[in-house]
């Protein structure tokens, strides 16, 4: 399975993604992750991409490009995997599509914005392994604290209220005319955002037929 997984900042792809990504033994690839581990290591991309990313803008197509082409020629990914975060605008859809890539399905999770702003508040993310919680949906177990590697929970920069709305605009205009992409080439499908995780979870499944 060859998966997109499309939908505004805070509807839950990361979430998902990892809940897919387990279920079908296959690996998530998510650029944000990709490019927080480069911007906290200080290598070149990681400078290149701090200040987009803090403004709530959106990295170079050329960037994002360079990255996804390395990972996906990577062995794990033989058996397909699911991306993350990565095709957000046309040029890097139509790249992918360039490189070769096939993609079985783009799955979008639907959200309001409202409920995403509220949503962000309660984000905490790990600055090591790039695991996140949620104050209330998804707690981790020991407050503050990472269930996976056990380092400090952080609360990212770019989820302040002020740059979440930023990211929204720039979803609306750059990354939500991928539906259209997508839909015109038959791989489209949609699932709404459901009160729980697990909920939605479902829906995914139900959708996607596994
Ligand atoms: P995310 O963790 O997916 O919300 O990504 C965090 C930030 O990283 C975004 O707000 C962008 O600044 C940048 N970013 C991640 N993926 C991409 C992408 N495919 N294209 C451009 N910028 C990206």
């Amino acid at each position: 399975m060859r998966l997109i997984l499309l939908g505004a900042p805070g509807a839950g792809k990361g979430t998902q993604a990892d809940v897919l990504s387990a279920k079908l033994n296959i690996p998530t690839i998510s650029t944000g992750n990709i490019l927080r581990a480069a911007v906290k290591a200080g290598t070149p991309i990681g400078k290149q991409a701090e200040s987009y990313m803090q403004a709530g803008k959106l990295v170079p197509d050329e960037v994002i490009i360079g990255i996804m082409r390395e990972r996906l020629a990577e062995d794990d990914c033989k058996n397909g995997y699911i991306l993350d975060g990565m095709p957000r605008t046309i040029p890097q859809a139509e790249a992918l599509v360039a490189g070769g890539v096939e993609i079985d399905v783009a799955l979008s999770i639907e959200i309001a914005d409202e409920t995403i702003v509220e949503r962000m508040s309660g984000r905490r993310t790990c600055p090591d392994c790039g695991a996140s919680y949620h104050v209330i949906n998804s707690p981790s177990k020991v407050e503050g604290v990472c269930d996976k590697c056990g380092a400090a929970l952080t609360i990212r920069k770019d989820d302040q209220p002020e740059v979440v709305k930023a990211r929204l605009v720039t979803y609306h205009q750059e990354t939500e005319p991928l539906k259209d992409f997508y839909a015109k080439l038959g791989k489209l499908k949609t699932v709404d955002n459901q009160p729980t995780i697990a909920e939605t979870s479902e829906a995914i499944f139900r959708t996607l037929g596994i």
